[in-house]
């Protein structure tokens, strides 16, 4: 990439130029450094303790096999138990390749790997679904079924396996993203929930984790690429959250000027949070945790969000 030396060993191979501190590292230190920094997060944060059986939402795409790699550094240190799983929205042409990958990724590092798909499950797949909704007046996103079946199965799987850990493979990048959108959308109840881990009040929730917080997109890229794994780089063709979209555009585009912006914005937010979170939570206690009375998950209603799309769903496929 550069001509220069690494400045921590002086190898004439460079793979990455840090803007933000002035680093410049060959492939070897630079794969060494983003696991440091990730297992620094997860000691600093307290993401994970001793006997902690941790599962994995592996999609096939490179955040979730680089988080998947680097935990296992963990788990062949007997310090944590590592499995994964793989959800199959049913989205041709895309999710077949991924699928693919994860088995592959899992295999190679001797990880448990669970398949889950929407059509073993619920008898749809989400294309299935859209073909359906095109036909509406009001067409729903994708997103907004596709995402509720998705949790429910990580929290499922989740819970049928006894894992203590849920983790995501969310880097700094879709972090910035989250924290910017609400706050511009004034949506403070779902940014005070942005962090590290998840605070569920309900033990039926296994707690989730992003290790990956702090590290930008573009070097999670570098990182599986260096590391000889195979990814796939294809976004959801049902992935069109404009406004997301919009300040990721608009987020990459300041850091080519200012390369510390994301990092500032993540600590400036993790600064506040504390305030914002005791101020906002003592006039919005949330709703108390209930169980479906359809399907016995946790839910805030009597049914949930799940059983209220499935209804909807099947009716529709009628
Ligand atoms: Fe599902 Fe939307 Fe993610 Fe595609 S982008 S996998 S439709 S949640
Ligand atoms: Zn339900």
């Amino acid at each position: 990439m550069t001509g220069n030396v690494c400045t921590q060993c002086g190898y004439d191979h460079v793979v990455i130029h840090r803007k933000h501190n002035g680093q410049r590292l060959c492939s070897s230190c630079f794969r060494k450094s983003i696991e440091q920094k990730v297992l620094k997060t997860i000691k600093k944060q307290k993401l994970i303790t001793k006997g902690d059986k941790v599962l994995v939402g592996l999609s096939g795409g490179k955040d979730s096999v680089a988080l998947l790699k680097i935990l296992n550094i963990l788990k062949e240190k007997n310090i944590i138990e590592l499995e994964a799983v793989t959800i199959d929205e049913g989205i041709s042409g895309y999710r077949e390749e991924g699928v693919r990958i994860a088995k592959d990724v899992a295999k190679e590092l001797d990880i448990k790997h669970h398949i889950i798909s929407f059509r073993d499950k619920y008898s749809f797949t989400i294309d299935k679904i859209m073909e359906a909704e095109s036909k509406e007046e009001h067409p729903q996103h994708a997103c907004t079924y596709c995402g509720v079946f998705r949790r429910q199965i990580f929290n499922q799987t989740a819970r049928d396996i006894k894992a203590t850990k849920l983790a995501t493979g969310h880097n700094l990048d879709d972090e910035t993203q989250s924290i910017l959108m609400n706050y511009l959308e004034g949506n403070i109840n779902n940014m005070v929930r942005i962090g590290y881990k998840t605070e569920s009040r309900d033990e039926r929730f296994t707690q989730k984790i992003k290790p990956l917080r702090e590290i930008p997109e573009k070097e999670i890229g570098l990182y599986v690429l260096e590391s000889g794994f195979e990814v796939h780089f294809d976004g959801c063709p049902y992935a069109h959250e404009s406004f997301r979209m919009e300040i990721g555009d608009f987020l990459r585009e300041a850091t080519l000027k200012h390369p510390t912006i994301m990092y500032s914005t993540l600590n400036g937010f993790e600064k506040i949070k504390p305030a914002i979170k005791k101020d906002y939570m003592e006039n919005h206690t949330g709703k108390p945790n209930k169980t479906c009375v359809k399907c016995g998950e946790p839910s805030s209603q009597d049914i949930c969000k799940s059983c209220n799309f499935l209804e909807k769903i099947h009716k529709k496929l009628e």
